[in-house]
């Protein structure tokens, strides 16, 4: 088969040192593979310019400081952020929910809150809520999909209520794809006074983000799933949020002045740092928003959108084959073959060189609403082209052929 897209592709293969010639790479959603122009950031700042942060009187440390400090800008220029103050770093999305749920909800709810979650969240977005309601004595609501698979926003109109105190989704799913009306949900949220956090582990790497024209609480994100390293991620909050909540962990860096009869605190984003941070991880951070920036959202977006499209065409056209989440996913496609479990798929395609995920995908309340134990998917990155595409049909066609 031929696969043609209606955009160009990128044609950023090259860029990725780590994806050998003829493997098709379409794991990107739990991580993506890294561009020479990160490894590079990363290796210059251990290799050259290696320095601690903060706190050094000599000149290679200030230079460290201003590196790493120029990396939060860019972090908070990235997702229209109104200061570099709002953006704390972290290790990663899952630290970051942690942090507001033991930070925010731990210290701002009461029994009787209610806390509203959806069917498709990942399960760092669902353990750090329950944790903290079961402390807490708060009830969890879940908001159902619609039939096309997406977070049903007129179910939340007609469930939120005023003692939902919060209410925490995400912007992309990571199984289906489906892309969140943002600003919709924030309003619906508002109108009952609810804060709200958006999990942007799909969404950053995928679509323009911007949190004040989306008008939400918190926005969360992983740098590894954006290009950047594993180990360093983002918690953006309005800043009256961040200025009220308590540490998060103490130690050095997050504190004003240190005494055993009081100790009193740094104002954030420092307040949230305990520690020598991943100095080396935001540099890497930087670079990837520096890089992704360069291709565009807009183009990495329509890039994706027509490989999801052309692997959406292809395998409605095999009959076995059951396809997940809307036809307008961002990025990301799911798919069971009837009589196959999908670790058998991820197998076979193993042997073509496709490397897919099978599994619940850390959404197993989502599986269960779906009514499978598992789902195969095939993610999308600005590396992937037409011929990627091609080999997942290909492999996927072997695969009924195997099991017919
Ligand atoms: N949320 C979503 C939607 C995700 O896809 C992931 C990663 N699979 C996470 C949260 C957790 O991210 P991390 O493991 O990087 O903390």
């Amino acid at each position: 088969m031929s696969v043609t897209t209606e955009t160009r592709p990128l044609d950023r293969l090259s860029d990725f040192p780590a994806i050998p010639n003829g493997w098709a790479y379409l794991d990107t959603a739990a991580t993506a593979q890294k561009p020479q122009v990160v490894v590079d950031a990363i290796t210059r700042a251990y290799g050259e310019t290696y320095a601690t942060v903060h706190r050094g009187v000599y000149q290679r440390s200030a230079d460290m400081t201003v590196a790493y400090e120029a990396a939060r800008k860019a972090v908070a220029r990235f997702i229209g952020a109104g200061s570099s103050d709002e953006i704390v770093f972290v290790r990663g999305a899952t630290e970051a929910i942690n942090l507001v749920a033991q930070c925010w909800a731990g210290t701002q709810l009461k029994a009787g809150d209610r806390i509203l979650l959806s069917m498709l969240e990942h399960h760092s977005n669902i353990v750090p809520w329950q944790m903290i309601a079961e402390a807490r004595g708060v009830a969890i609501d879940v908001l159902p999909l619609t039939p096309d698979h997406r977070i049903d926003l007129d179910a939340m109109e007609r469930m939120i209520t005023p003692a939902h105190k919060l209410v925490a989704l995400g912007h992309v799913s990571n199984v289906l794809g489906s892309v969140l009306d943002a600003k919709r949900a924030t309003e619906i949220a508002h109108s009952v006074g609810a804060k709200i956090l958006l999990d942007g582990c799909q969404s950053v790497p995928r679509i323009t983000v911007d949190v004040k024209a989306i008008g939400c609480d918190f926005y969360v994100f992983s740098g590894h799933k954006l290009y950047g390293p594993t180990g360093i991620g983002v918690l953006w909050a309005k800043p009256e949020l961040l200025d009220a909540m308590p540490p998060y962990q103490g130690g050095g860096s997050m504190i004003d002045k240190v005494s055993f009869a009081k100790t009193t605190y740094a104002p954030p984003p420092g307040r949230f740092e305990a520690g020598t941070p991943h100095i080396v991880g935001a540099l890497g951070l930087h670079a990837a928003i520096d890089y992704v920036e360069s291709i565009g959202l807009d183009a990495i977006h329509a890039h994706e959108t027509a490989l999801v499209t052309a692997t959406r065409e292809a395998l409605s056209g095999i009959n076995s084959v059951r396809l997940y989440g809307p036809a307008d996913s961002a990025g990301i496609v799911s798919f069971t073959i009837e009589g196959v479990h999908p670790h058998d798929i991820g197998t076979i395609l193993d042997e073509e060189r496709v490397a897919i995920r099978a599994g619940h995908h850390c959404a197993q309340p989502l599986m269960e609403a779906l009514g499978v134990e598992a789902t195969a998917r095939a993610s999308f990155g600005v590396y992937n082209g037409p011929a990627d595409v091609e080999a997942l049909v290909r492999g996927i066609e072997r695969v009924t052929r195997i099991f017919k």
